[in-house]
């Protein structure tokens, strides 16, 4: 049975949303629009997984929600919701926590890196996390999740459990009328030149929310003044940009700001490189900076503004979860009748 195409994605209110999270996710979430119904979600219950202010918190989900809407994704016509309000992906995290096995979870390198090394004082949800984001998606039975690419290995964790889920309950899946599988294999969608932005001050670690250094990422609340200053400062080489993307390689830093540019201009890397090849990091800089500048600070102003009216921002994420929660609880009822559990 093909399933309905949908799409499903989510982004932390940890904080510090940066470009990662922009060219990473957010863009891509704004172009699926035009071909699929897609939700989009604000996974609070993620972000408490590490110690949250409950004062901070609010705020957070609130300006990850100005985001997505600064950035152009439409709440009428798809659905936009923070995720303690739709109380079914805990509930499917539990079945799927059933589901998983401890051999997987513990190749999760995203808990290695987030846990370090004093791994016996990390909580119990950070290391569940990837059964809660496969309940997240599978909740909808969505077919197609945009990520960056460090949420590759999470995905493929999710289509594991759709699989184990659809082979242990395979007569019971049938017998209830559902065919040979509940939920689907859902795709990744990891493309483009900015699938994992790097740090400003190192091109080998990943930009991030919780870097200690504000220097290493461009938050979308920054103004043009200080883009331009944390461009200006990024850390570079001494030689000339290359010609050709195989130049690149063992450059991680110019990688990294040729792969901005080429994102925001929406070109390849290559194509890019046809433009600054052999030009100093000066000049490219200079050329970035206009580019971003002028890419972003229509959505940093237009968030601004709906960061100013939370009431507003409320009744999206009100109405996103009242319609989300229909989709989850046909799917939960149709879960308990396959596992077996006697409802009303
Ligand atoms: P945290 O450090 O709290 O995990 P985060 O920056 O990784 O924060 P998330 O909310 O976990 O943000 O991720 C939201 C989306 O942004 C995910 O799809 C993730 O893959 C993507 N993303 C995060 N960082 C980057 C990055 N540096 N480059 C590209 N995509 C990224
Ligand atoms: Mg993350």
């Amino acid at each position: 049975m093909p399933f309905k195409q949908r799409v499903f994605s989510g982004v932390q209110p940890t904080g510090n949303l940066h470009l990662g999270n922009y060219l990473g996710a957010i863009v891509k979430f704004v172009a699926l629009q035009e071909t699929y119904d897609c939700i989009y979600c604000v996974v609070d219950l993620h972000a408490i997984t590490v110690w949250q202010d409950p004062s901070e918190l609010p705020k957070a989900t609130r300006e990850v929600t100005a985001a997505f809407l600064a950035s152009g994704i439409d709440p009428k016509r798809h659905i936009v919701f923070n995720q303690s309000q739709v109380a079914e992906h805990a509930e499917l995290a539990w079945v799927f926590n059933c589901i998983a096995r401890l051999g997987w979870l513990n190749r999760m390198t995203q808990f290695k890196e987030k846990a370090g090394k004093d791994r016996e004082n990390a909580s119990v949800g950070l290391y569940a996390y990837p059964t809660l984001m496969a309940a997240d998606i599978l909740t909808y039975r969505a077919t197609h999740v945009p990520v960056g690419e460090d949420q590759k290995q999470h995905l493929e964790l999710s289509r594991d459990i759709a699989q184990k889920f659809n082979n242990d309950f395979a007569r019971s899946i049938q017998a209830h009328g559902y065919g040979d599988a509940f939920f689907p294999q859902p795709e990744p969608l990891i493309q483009g030149p900015a699938t994992r932005v790097m740090s400003l001050r190192d091109g080998t670690k990943k930009m991030s929310k919780s870097d200690a250094s504000d220097q290493s990422r461009i938050n979308l609340t920054d103004d043009a003044d200080t883009i331009a200053h944390k461009i200006r400062r990024a850390k570079t080489d001494p030689d000339p940009l290359p010609h050709e993307e195989k130049g690149l390689e063992r450059r991680p830093e110019a990688d990294n700001l040729i792969g901005i540019y080429a994102a925001h201009a929406e070109m390849s890397k290559a194509e890019a490189l046809q433009k600054f090849g052999g030009a100093q990091f000066s000049t490219f800089k200079a050329a970035l900076i206009e580019l971003m500048v002028a890419k972003l600070a229509p959505i940093n102003a237009e968030m601004r503004r709906l960061i100013a009216d939370p009431v507003y921002i409320d009744s999206v994420l009100a109405d996103g979860a009242a319609r989300a929660q229909v989709i989850a609880a046909d799917t939960m009822k149709a879960v308990k009748d396959i596992i077996g559990f006697v409802r009303r």
